[in-house]
């Protein structure tokens, strides 16, 4: 899934503090349990290898009653058929040769037993079950959205997201893991005048005596439960032809044209992946459906179906920003590797869902930089890198690959560690060995486990045989251990025209436990800045190493920050480089203040030396830059909440950042970089949230002014001002900007209102916003997202809000939001003194299926004070000393 965190990292809310992010990016599909329990395999005296569903939904769509034909194998004697099953009503249960089951459940551990009088011998056996199900408004099971058409007229779509853990269980009796895969057949009975799409073509569509319609899809191939997918509703389509693949994009009606950017992306992608993995894309069709709404992940890979939520498939010019439209790019090529890696080849267990998705990740970088190379991909993942190194040098991160006991660590599996340090992780084994040994390794074990299941191991056995190095132990270091290594460097010097840089390996660790020395084989790279000679040398343990440079010079670590490490500098070193500052490519500029920043909060180095760098960012710098500076201020300004210096960090902060708005103007220009038009809304926000007045001022005269003169703002600009205009709004303007989210027909600007009023800085009105997400005025899917967005600005006036109407809003929230929520806003506090409360309300409320989020929490706001701490005061040094510059400008 994207992101679900792919996207959600992309997607997330800016300058949240970092450690916060995580806990965002912790927030998985939204699909499994709300449970601390076990994860159970099934017993292994059986599988399943043919499954025919016939459902039809009640006509109020509050569930579904359902024929099941499954075909099984027997493979050891056994009188008790176990399957997966929750929430389904099982009637009858008869094998095809008249035995009848008697059917008893375990609803606790999701099961249904069919057990018969005598052990069924060895053999194939087909089982037929009458059942029925639920159908309800979270993102789970089979689900219904009330959806509203451009012509006013209300009407119902359903979907599924049977993705990823217990969740497939929802929709019929199954074996429901991943390594369990068989054939898929389904039959839909629908209402007359609807249509409905799933991971194959139709087979037969016939019209029942009753008016209704029959749809009976081709059978899938051979799958994991959870890529099962259908969707019924009145649908806009577009489409074109690949090859032998026909792509559509299922839009609800009125919006297909805005499908056309992802069916192109889709088209790119298909075209590259079929090259890329040597294998075909492997179904007749691959459709992308939208889901009317927003929810609390990006998409669901279903194999020839993919489920999206509307703003990471539909580009709408009038509303579309750059970042949008990367996001849109950058997520249908996840989705679409997907079906190669994950859908083709599928983990054999939860343990090794790094496999799907960091080379999901990786594979979607690869494609966009090579269709839009102009988007510097790489550069920009550097956010998504950055959030995944901050939680790996944390006491709560784990290795990529790890055992998945329970169904909480399956969740918080899908995290920045599995998608991006995946993603890291992958991009540095390929630089290291070349790209051609990579893609050799990567055809041969698609070929290997097509239609199977593999695990890390028989990856790192073909790259062990495509490459002449030996690159499987330090893919080994990388994935069973957790953890950010650190090259310092000690020391370079120049003798007759080469340099000798001498480094070892450490550790970048935020907290005591990932201090703690590991030692890791580290493929590092360095060159002297302006030679073009690169040295590359595998790093290792504490004692120091040498590497032997052409030129002489200042000396940059980590081309391109291709490798999953930090650097830390000598001083000299680090002198001669921010001299030079200027004369670095943008990507390693890029590098050194992400480590700066870092390694300052982290008491690796002091802030000084960081914000001497940060000085040097020229108004007109590669955007990538700014995003990174808007990021950085963005986390100080949260973190001096509170302190008598905040004032003095704005100051600091709106100069720095007003002079970039500056240059960037307020208006796309014609010809700008994507990421300038990026950059220059990020700005904008900060600067709006900084309580910046020029800022605030502007974004309300073309907000108002909009309407008469829609040149006011240029597209890129839209989510930008409203939400600068949500963040300053007074009760009036709240007002205008939520009239606005109710009157709009078109649920993605409605929801662009709805999350921009969230911002509101004003308490009261945050209150009145918290009041809101209760009411129907916010859709479902919608609520998480709002009072995390909430949170931001008011944790602890939200964090008492979500306590102490908890009974009410929990059933507004998706499973995993439930056990979470109130963990994921105190995280967004610097103030230790709510932990108590956090504590007994999660030990009251929710228990262990919240001990997870809980520890995040705790650690990501133990770690704030102690920055707060220890850390601010250089900053509050390093402002006095260099205020001067902005009071004079200013
Ligand atoms: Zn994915």
């Amino acid at each position: 899934m994207t992101q679900h965190l792919f996207s959600r990292a992309r997607a997330r809310t800016r300058w949240c503090l970092v450690s916060v992010c995580l806990l965002f990016s912790g927030l998985a599909q939204a699909a499994g349990l709300a449970s601390g329990d076990g994860l159970e395999r099934l017993p292994d005296d059986t599988r399943p290898l043919h499954y025919l569903i016939s459902a039809q939904p009640n006509k109020d769509n509050t569930g579904f009653t359902a024929k099941a034909s499954l075909r099984f194998e027997v493979l050891k004697p056994t009188a008790q058929v176990v399957v997966n099953s929750r929430d389904l009503k099982i009637g009858k249960a008869q094998l095809k040769n008249g035995a009848v089951a008697k059917v008893s459940g375990d609803p606790a551990r999701h099961r249904t037993l069919f057990s018969f009088d005598k052990p069924l011998p060895l053999g194939q056996y087909e089982l037929n079950v009458e059942y029925t199900g639920l159908i309800t408004e979270n993102i789970e099971g089979v689900f219904r959205v009330d959806q509203q058409s451009p012509d006013g007229k209300r009407q119902q779509m359903l979907f599924t997201h049977l993705c990823c853990i217990g969740t497939a269980r929802k929709f019929a009796p199954i074996w429901d893991q991943p390594d369990l895969k068989a054939v898929f057949e389904l039959e839909l009975i629908i209402p007359a005048g609807l249509d409905a799409v799933a991971n194959t073509p139709v087979a037969k569509r016939e019209t029942l005596p009753t008016g209704e319609s029959k749809l009976r899809f081709e059978p899938s191939p051979r799958m994991s439960s959870y890529l099962l997918f259908f969707a019924v509703g009145k649908f806009d389509k577009v489409e074109t032809q690949l090859g032998a693949t026909k792509l559509g994009v299922y839009t609800q009606p009125g919006k297909g044209e805005q499908g056309r950017f992802a069916l192109q992306a889709t088209a790119d992608s298909v075209k590259l992946y079929n090259d890329y993995f040597g294998i075909d894309y492997p179904l007749p069709k691959l459709d992308s459906i939208a889901f009317p709404g927003a929810g609390g992940f990006g998409a669901m890979e279903n194999w020839g179906a993919i489920f999206y939520f509307e703003p990471y498939l539909l580009v709408n010019p009038q509303l579309a920003t750059q970042r949008d439209r990367q996001q849109v790019y950058v997520v249908v090529a996840h989705e679409v590797a997907h079906q190669w890696f994950g859908n083709l080849v599928t983990m054999k267990w939860w343990d090794d869902l790094w496999l799907n998705e960091g080379f999901a990740t990786w594979m979607a970088s690869k494609a966009t930089d090579r269709y839009k190379p102009e988007w510097n991909v790489w550069r920009m993942d550097a956010e998504s890198r950055e959030q995944a190194m901050s939680q790996d040098a944390r006491d709560f991160t784990h290795p990529i690959v790890r055992p998945v006991r329970t169904y909480e660590e399956a969740e918080l599996s899908f995290d920045s560690i599995t998608y991006e340090k995946g993603n890291q992780v992958i991009r540095m084994i390929e630089a290291y060995v070349g790209e051609d040994a990579f893609r050799t390794a990567i055809r041969a074990h698609v070929k290997k486990h097509a239609y199977g299941n593999a695990v890390t191991e028989d990856l790192w056995k073909e790259l062990e045989m495509a490459s002449p190095f030996p690159v499987a132990a330090i893919a080994r270091d990388f994935t069973v251990q957790e953890g950010v290594p650190l090259i310092d460097v000690i020391s370079s010097k120049c003798v007759g025209g080469k340099t000798t840089v001498a480094v070892r390996q450490g550790r970048f660790g935020l907290d005591a436990k990932s201090k703690q020395p590991k030692e890791w084989r580290v493929p590092v790279t360095a060159t002297v800045v302006g030679t073009n000679k690169i040295a590359r040398q595998v790093v290792r343990g504490a004692a120091p190493s040498e590497i032997s440079l052409e030129g002489c010079g200042p000396v940059k670590v980590n081309l391109g920050e291709a490798g999953y490490y930090r650097t830390r500098y000598d001083a000299a070193s680090f002198a001669q480089l921010e001299k030079n500052f200027a004369r670095l490519p943008a990507q390693d500029q890029l590098g050194l203040l992400n480590d700066g920043y870092n390694l300052a909060e982290g008491g690796f180095t002091e802030f000084p030396g960081y914000l001497n760098l940060a000085l040097k960012v020229p108004a007109n710098a590669d955007p990538v830059l700014w995003l990174h500076l808007t990021r950085a201020l963005g986390t100080l300004d949260k973190l001096y909440r509170g302190r008598a210096e905040h004032e003095q960090l704005r100051a600091f902060a709106r100069w720095k950042l007003s002079g970039a708005l500056r240059e960037l103007g307020w208006v796309e220009r014609d010809g700008e970089s994507a990421n300038a038009s990026i950059a220059r809304a990020e700005v904008v926000e900060l600067l709006a949230s900084l309580r910046d007045s020029a800022t605030q001022k502007e974004a309300l005269r073309r907000f108002q002014g909009a309407t008469t003169d829609p040149a006011l703002i240029s597209g890129g600009m839209h989510q930008a001002i409203v939400n600068a205009v949500g963040m300053a709004a007074d009760a009036k303007t709240l007002d205008d900007v939520l009239a606005r989210a109710a009157k709009s027909t078109d649920s993605a600007q409605s929801q662009i209102y709805l999350m921009a009023a969230a911002r509101v800085q004003d308490p009261v009105l945050a209150t009145r916003m918290l009041d809101l997400t209760l009411t129907d005025a916010v859709p479902a899917p919608l609520v998480g997202n709002m009072v995390r967005e909430i949170a931001q600005s008011h944790p602890a006036l939200t964090f008492d809000y979500v306590t102490s109407k908890y009974e009410t809003l929990a059933p507004r929230l998706e499973s995993f939001t439930r056990t979470s929520v109130a963990q994921q806003v105190a995280g967004n506090s610097v103030d230790v003194t709510l932990l108590p409360r956090l504590e007994k309300f999660v030990a009251e409320k929710v228990g262990d299926a919240g001990r997870e989020t809980l520890n995040r929490a705790r650690s990501t706001m133990t770690f704030s004070d102690e920055v707060r701490r220890e850390r601010l005061p250089e900053v509050d040094g390093w402002l006095r000393e260099h205020a001067s510059a902005w009071k004079v400008q200013q």
